[in-house]
C-alpha cells in the first residue's frame, strides 16, 4: 500500500501499488490544478476523510473531483457511474515526492484530441 495525503493530512487515499506512469492532462480542470494522475478502481483504493470533502461535479458530469475541505488539495476523482469498479483518478501530487519524481509522466491532450502527446 502507498499512502497519498492532502497537505493537512486529513484526507488520505491508499493505493495498492505504484503506477507505471503518471498522466499529465491539459483539460480545463487538470490544466488549472496541475494534477498528476494514476488510475485505479474504487474497490482497489482506501479513501479516508477526517474533514469535509469538497465535491465538484465536472461539466460533462462523468466524474466528481474531490478536494480536502480544510487545506484545499485535490486528492482524487471518482467516476459517476456508481459501480464498485468505477474509475478513480488518484492525484499522485499527494504521494511522497521521491516516488513521484521516480515515475515517468505522460502528457495527455484532454483539451483537444484526447490522444497521448508522446
Ligand atoms: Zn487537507
Amino acid at each position: 500500500m502507498i499512502k497519498t495525503s492532502c497537505h493537512c493530512g486529513q484526507v488520505t487515499v491508499e493505493i495498492p501499488t505504484a503506477p507505471e506512469t503518471l498522466t499529465s492532462c491539459n483539460c480545463s480542470m487538470c490544466h488549472r490544478i496541475g494534477a498528476l494522475w494514476a488510475y485505479y478502481t474504487l474497490d482497489q483504493v482506501d479513501i479516508s476523510a477526517d474533514t469535509e470533502l469538497l465535491n465538484y461535479l465536472q461539466g460533462d458530469r462523468t466524474l466528481t473531483l474531490h478536494s480536502c475541505g480544510h487545506c484545499g488539495c485535490t486528492t482524487h476523482y471518482v467516476g459517476t457511474d456508481g459501480k464498485p469498479d468505477a474509475r478513480v483518478g488518484v492525484n499522485m501530487r499527494m504521494a511522497p515526492r521521491e516516488l513521484v519524481e521516480s515515475l515517468p509522466a505522460r502528457r495527455f491532450d484532454g483539451a483537444e484530441t484526447w490522444k497521448w502527446l508522446d
